[in-house]
C-alpha cells in the first residue's frame, strides 16, 4: 500500500503551473539514471514555467528537502538520483530561444534535445560540438550539468568550452545570469548585498591567495586532460584575470558547468556553436589482436588531425553479434579483433580527403601494430558509428547471469599516460579476478 502522501505536497501541487507527482510509479520510475544507484526520491516534479522552479526552491527551504534537476537521465553516476524532489525539465523547458548568426550562439531552455538543436541549426551552417553516445535523447541542461564531452571533443572541446552564459535561480530563489565579466564588472558584483554578492565574494576570498592557486594549480588533473569531471572546476577559475596574469575574463559558467545541478537551476542556456564540419569524410577502421597494440597506436595517431577515435574492445564487439539491428552495422569488422579503432577524416574536398587518408595509412603501416584497416566511406561511417554508440547499451542487455556493471565510468588520462594506464588498469582488474571492458574515446 502506498504512503500517504504529506499535506504539504498537496498544497504545493496546487501552487504549480506544472506538474507533481507523488505516486509510487511515477517515484519508482524517477529513482535511477542510467547508473547502478537508486534512491526513491521524495516527489517529482515537471515545472512548467520559472515561477514553478521558484515555488519548488521555496518549497524545499521550508521543509528541508533538496531539488534535483532532471534533463534525460541519462548520467552514468547517480547525478539525478536522490530522496529530494527530482525536478524533471524535459516536459516544457523544450524551447530554442534564439540563434544569433553573427556571434553564432544559441539561446536554449535545458530541456532541448542536443540532436535536434544540431537538425535546427543545420540550415544556420552552424552546430553544437560535444556529441555524446546519448546524443539522440539527452538534453542541453544535462550536458551543461555533466560538462558532457564525447565521440568530436577532440576537435570541438567539451560542453564548458562552449558555455557562453547560463541564466539561473540559485538557492534563495533570485534570478542571476552568469557569463564572462571584466575585473571592474567582478569587484563590483562583490560589494552587491545579495546571495550573488556572496558568492562573488567568497570565490574571491577563497581564490585570491597565491598558496592556494599553486596548491589547486599542483593538485587539480593535468591540464592537457581536457574531459576531466573532477569535482568543481575552481582550476578554471584562477585561471582568468582576476586571479593571474592572464587575459581571460572571469566567468562563472567554468564552474557552473559540471557541477551536476549544485550550485543552481539552469533556466536558459546560451552556446558558442562551430560552423558545420567539411563535408568530405572517411573513416579508417584500425583493427589490433591485443588491448596493448590499440592503445600504443593512439599517440602517434592523433598527430593526424583526427575528428573522432573511437575504440571498442572485443567483449563489446561479441555483444554486438547477437544484436539484430547492430548485426547489420558491424560488416566491416574483419577476423576476430581484440579491439578496434575507428579514426574518422575530414576535408573540404576529395583531393584532400584522399591526401589525409593516404598519410594516415602511411602512419598505421610504419607502426604496425594493426592487422588490417579498412577504409570507409558514406553510409558505412554512420553504421559504424552506430555501432559504437550502441555498445555500452549492449553491455547492459548481457544474455546470461554475468553482467557488466558499470563502476569505473569514464576516467580520463592524458594521452601520453594511456597505455601505462590501461596496461596497470587491466593488470590490477586481473588481481581481482575481473574482465574489464574497453570502449572509449581514445
Ligand atoms: C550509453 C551512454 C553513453 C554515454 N556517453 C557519453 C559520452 O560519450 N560523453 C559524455 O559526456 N557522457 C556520456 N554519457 C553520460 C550522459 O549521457 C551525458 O553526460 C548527457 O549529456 C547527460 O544529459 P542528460 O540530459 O541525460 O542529463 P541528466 O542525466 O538528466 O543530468 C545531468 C546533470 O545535469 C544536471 N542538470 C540537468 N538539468 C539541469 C538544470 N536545468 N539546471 C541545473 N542542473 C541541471 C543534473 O542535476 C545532473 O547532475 C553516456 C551515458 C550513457 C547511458
Amino acid at each position: 500500500m502506498s504512503k500517504p502522501v504529506d499535506i504539504q505536497y498537496y498544497k504545493l501541487k496546487s501552487r504549480l503551473n506544472g506538474e507533481l507527482l507523488t505516486d509510487d510509479l511515477s517515484k519508482k520510475l524517477y529513482a535511477t539514471d542510467a547508473s547502478v544507484y537508486r534512491i526513491l526520491p521524495v516527489a517529482v516534479a515537471l515545472p512548467k514555467d520559472k515561477a514553478d522552479i521558484k515555488a519548488l526552491i521555496q518549497f524545499a527551504n521550508e521543509n528541508n528537502t533538496s531539488l534535483i534537476p532532471r534533463a534525460a537521465g541519462t548520467s552514468l553516476a547517480g547525478q539525478v538520483v536522490g530522496n529530494g524532489i527530482v525536478v524533471d525539465v524535459s516536459k516544457y523547458f523544450t524551447r530554442i530561444l534564439n540563434v544569433n548568426k553573427s556571434t553564432k550562439t544559441v539561446t536554449v531552455q535545458p530541456g532541448v534535445v542536443r540532436d535536434e538543436l544540431n537538425n535546427y541549426l543545420k540550415p544556420f551552417g552552424l552546430f553544437f560540438g560535444p556529441n555524446t553516445s546519448t546524443s539522440n535523447r539527452c538534453m542541453m541542461g544535462g550536458m551543461v550539468g555533466n560538462n558532457s564531452s564525447g565521440t568530436t571533443s577532440i576537435q570541438y572541446g567539451v560542453t564548458r568550452d562552449k558555455v557562453v552564459s547560463l541564466k539561473t535561480l540559485l538557492s534563495d530563489g533570485s534570478e542571476v545570469e552568469f557569463k564572462e565579466i571584466s575585473k571592474e564588472a567582478f569587484f563590483n558584483k562583490t560589494k552587491l548585498q545579495t546571495l550573488e554578492g556572496d558568492i562573488y565574494r567568497t570565490i574571491y576570498e577563497q581564490l585570491k591567495s597565491s598558496k592556494v592557486q599553486q596548491y589547486i594549480r599542483d593538485n587539480f588533473p593535468k591540464k592537457e586532460i581536457h574531459r576531466r569531471n573532477t569535482g568543481y572546476a575552481i582550476d578554471e577559475l584562477i585561471n582568468s584575470n582576476n586571479f593571474s596574469e592572464s587575459d581571460t575574463k572571469f566567468n562563472m559558467c567554468k564552474l557552473l558547468t559540471g557541477s551536476e545541478g549544485t550550485l543552481a537551476f539552469t533556466t536558459e542556456i546560451t552556446l558558442q556553436l562551430d560552423d558545420l564540419p567539411p563535408k568530405e569524410n572517411a573513416m579508417v577502421a584500425l583493427h589490433f589482436d591485443s588491448i596493448s597494440k590499440c592503445m600504443k597506436s593512439v599517440k602517434t595517431l592523433m598527430k593526424h588531425n583526427l575528428h573522432t577515435c573511437e575504440m571498442m574492445d572485443d567483449t563489446i564487439l561479441n555483444l554486438t553479434k547477437h544484436n539484430k539491428q547492430q548485426q547489420q552495422n558491424r560488416s566491416f569488422i574483419l577476423g576476430e579483433p581484440k579491439a578496434i579503432l575507428m579514426c574518422e577524416l575530414k576535408a573540404e574536398s576529395k583531393d584532400d580527403l584522399d591526401i589525409a587518408v593516404h598519410g594516415f595509412i602511411a602512419t598505421t603501416e610504419k607502426l604496425g601494430l594493426s592487422y588490417t584497416a579498412p577504409v570507409l566511406v558514406g553510409r558505412e561511417i554512420d553504421k559504424a558509428l552506430e555501432l559504437r554508440k550502441a555498445g555500452l547499451g549492449l553491455l547492459g542487455n548481457m544474455i546470461g547471469d554475468k553482467k557488466a556493471v558499470a563502476c569505473i565510468e569514464d576516467t580520463a588520462v592524458a594521452l601520453h599516460d594511456l597505455e601505462d594506464y590501461i596496461a596497470e588498469f587491466s593488470s590490477l582488474m586481473t588481481s581481482y579476478d575481473q574482465n574489464p571492458v574497453y570502449y572509449a574515446h581514445a
